[in-house]
């Protein structure tokens, strides 16, 4: 399969990796947005939560809490943006789930996850939440 994350998984491809356990794997990435900014990738190929085996997404999220562990070491930050991109209108380009941890800083010119999109509803939440409760039994 022509996915560089495969290839990372597989060690075709080199990659700055800072852990790695029988099912993932995490490595710098390489346009960082802060000092330590890290991906966390499942070994097994798989594009989104919902297409994983249950049983290996818990441990996905403990490598993920490991390695925001492991960045407070040696970065000591004042916080963290932890995030997935996930399907097409919201990745780029890199359909291999990932999961950013980004250390931050008061002063690091970012936003909050608010930030990012600005697509507010125009129904009330009361309307958003009776349209997940009917389309979701
Ligand atoms: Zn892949």
């Amino acid at each position: 399969m022509d996915c560089l994350f495969c290839k990372i998984a597989n060690k075709e491809i080199e990659a700055q990796i800072i852990y790695e356990d029988e099912k993932s794997i995490a490595l710098l990435d390489v346009n960082p947005l802060a000092p330590g900014h890290t991906l966390i990738i499942p070994k097994v190929h798989t594009d989104s939560i919902g297409a994983m085996p249950e049983a290996d997404i818990g441990p996905l999220f403990l490598t993920v809490r490991k390695i925001a562990d492991m960045l407070d070491d040696a970065f000591r930050p004042e916080g963290f943006t932890i995030g997935i991109n996930q399907g097409p209108a919201s990745r780029g380009g890199i359909e291999h789930l990932h999961i950013h941890v980004v250390p931050r800083w008061h002063a690091d010119n970012g936003g909050s996850i608010h930030s990012i999109v600005h697509n507010p509803p125009k129904e009330s939440l009361e309307e958003i939440k009776k349209k997940i409760l009917n389309e979701s039994h």
